[in-house]
């Protein structure tokens, strides 16, 4: 398992994920039909942050879920290491707003659950999984059940079962905006920790969001989505000359 560190991100490196000409229409029975993205093109390369930020309905979550292998575009392809994405793969982890966590499996079995498909005999799955709930700051909690845990921490069992497969690309649909702003602040601030220091074992992010601030805070690329269909208008650079300074606490107050 490699670290790319973000530092190490050059221009012409071969993306990692390629949107390309995509176009979903979706059925509306009696009331015909819906073109919900259109002309959609989106490159994600090894060391990037990306966010797609739009407004609600404009088709992100579609695009996140053709990304990860979780729908078949009308038109159009993924590709995924140059690959035709035709299913889920364990390269690509997806966390989701409502953080879609088992309620009756414990914090360690929620995690481990995202090993199963693949093959990992029991003791490698549990260690995986402690290493994972570990590195997201839920050391303690293993045998804690959904209910009884914040919310925060509910997103944080759902960052483990992303990260314990070693995914390359992490795709975050809206993963802060069921918490309160505090609560948002603290695991958007981990989760920078983590990626700036290396220690967070995937190569690229592609956040869905609808806060422009946590946009410029987190991403190297912001794509704006325009609606109907949903479609890339405009691309906004951040340009940090390090990309730790975006812990800088002066970097912070500049967004909020
Ligand atoms: P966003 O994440 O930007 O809010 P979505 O991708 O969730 O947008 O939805 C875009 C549009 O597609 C919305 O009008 C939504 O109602 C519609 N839609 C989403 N999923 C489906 C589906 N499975 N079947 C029919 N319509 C859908
Ligand atoms: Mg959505």
């Amino acid at each position: 398992m490699d670290t790319l560190a973000p530092a190490t991100l050059t221009a012409t490196a071969t993306p990692l994920v390629e949107v390309r000409k995509v176009r979903q229409v979706y059925d509306k029975g009696t009331s015909g039909s819906l073109v919900v993205l259109d002309q959609v093109d989106l490159s994600l390369k090894p060391g990037e942050v990306i966010g797609l930020l739009g407004r609600s309905g404009s088709g992100k979550s579609t695009l996140l879920r053709a990304i990860a292998g979780l729908l078949r575009p009308s038109e159009g392809e993924v590709f995924f290491q140059g690959r035709p994405v035709d299913g889920p793969t364990d390269g690509v982890s997806v966390v989701f707003q409502s953080f879609a966590l088992f309620p009756w499996l414990t914090v360690l079995q929620n995690v481990e659950v995202g090993l199963e498909a693949q093959g990992v005999n029991a003791a490698e799955r549990r260690k995986r999984a402690l290493a994972a709930i570990d590195l997201i700051g839920l050391d303690g909690f293993e045998s804690a059940y959904p209910k009884e845990l914040s919310g925060g921490m509910r997103q944080r069992v759902g960052l483990a079962r992303a990260l314990v497969v070693h995914p390359k690309v992490l795709l975050m649909d809206e993963p802060f905006s069921a918490l309160d702003v505090l609560t948002a602040e603290t695991l958007r601030t981990d989760l920078l920790d983590l990626w700036c220091e290396g220690r967070m074992p995937i190569e690229s992010i592609l956040i869905v969001t609808h806060n422009i601030e946590e946009a410029v805070l987190m991403c190297d690329r912001i794509l704006i989505f325009g609606s109907n269909p949903g479609h890339v208008i405009a691309e906004i650079r951040v340009d940090l000359p390090q990309p730790r300074n975006r812990l800088d606490p002066a970097f912070r107050v500049l967004v909020e």
